[in-house]
């Protein structure tokens, strides 16, 4: 199993950094969680495509997690040879999200059609919406989800793939909270959207000082790793952007919070194997 961070970025738009996307790739699967700004970019990076991705798996809908999923449908559709469903996961709510993005997509997908003598089928994305529990189990790979607390965003789910005897968490963005540490016992590597408290806290622009409350500082990711016995902690989705040169702070801070595994701050196309 390997774990690709494929854009690690928050909101703010990151020369950079793309969106927040992470890939798990297994046995010949690839897994897509969430599908941030620049997502398929990322992928072919990691030389990966829409086309072959297996499942894509929405940690919750907030925008930044989800402004690409439009071009994942795209490309999923428009660059098969033949009629090639996208399994679609993710809390309450996703059906709606993919209906609406078709929707959008209306215009264009006429416009292929048209134009495409052997593209005669229509973008088709079926929905699972998951809240707890297993969520795929194919004898080679079992994913599991849980609810996580991001609110006032509610429902959000974090995500556990287990497969050749070790797991990942992809927790998405939320406070600690039972889901997130059911999910996380005992976990090879749990990868977790961070904010850098101190600093948030030095800087007085009042929508910035409100992601405070509803994500997991570095602190709070180093106690439920610690707390669930991790092995290595991802630090994803850094708020505010680490200045360049900065990134040791980061991992430094969650050992100081008491974290005694590996501590990893992410980069776009960073490959973590458990
Ligand atoms: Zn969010
Ligand atoms: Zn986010």
């Amino acid at each position: 199993m390997e774990v690709i961070t494929l854009g690690t970025g928050n909101p703010m738009p990151d020369a950079n950094r793309a969106g927040p996307a992470t890939l798990v790739r297994t046995g010949g699967r690839d897994l897509l969680f969430d599908c941030g700004r620049g997502v398929l970019m990322r992928l072919a990076a990691a030389s990966g495509a829409a086309t072959v991705l297996h499942t894509v798996l929405l940690t919750h809908l907030h925008s930044d997690h989800v402004t690409d999923l439009n071009d994942v449908v795209t490309m999923r559709w428009a660059m098969s040879f033949q009629p090639t469903p996208l399994p679609v996961v993710g809390p309450v709510g996703t059906a709606r999200l993919v209906e609406r993005t078709l929707t959008m997509l209306e215009d264009d997908i006429g416009y292929r059609l048209a134009h495409h003598e052997d593209l005669a089928w229509r973008p088709d994305c079926p929905v699972t919406e998951v809240t707890d529990g297993v969520v795929l189990d194919d004898g080679h790979v079992r994913i599991l989800a849980a609810p996580t607390d991001h609110a006032p965003v509610h429902p959000t789910v974090g995500y556990r793939v287990e497969a050749d005897g070790t797991s990942v968490v992809i927790a998405g963005d939320t406070v600690p909270c039972p889901g997130l540490d059911a999910l996380c016992a005992g976990a090879d590597v749990y990868v977790q959207t961070v904010v850098n408290r101190a600093l948030i806290e030095q800087i007085p622009v009042p929508r910035l000082q409100d992601v405070l409350d509803y994500h997991s500082s570095i602190e709070d990711a180093a106690a439920t790793a610690q707390r669930a016995g991790v092995g290595t902690l991802v630090l994803t989705h850094p708020v505010p952007a680490p200045a360049p040169g900065t990134e040791q702070a980061w991992i430094e801070a969650a050992a100081a919070a008491g974290f005694t595994g590996t501590v990893l701050l992410a980069h776009d196309g960073l490959a973590v194997t458990p």
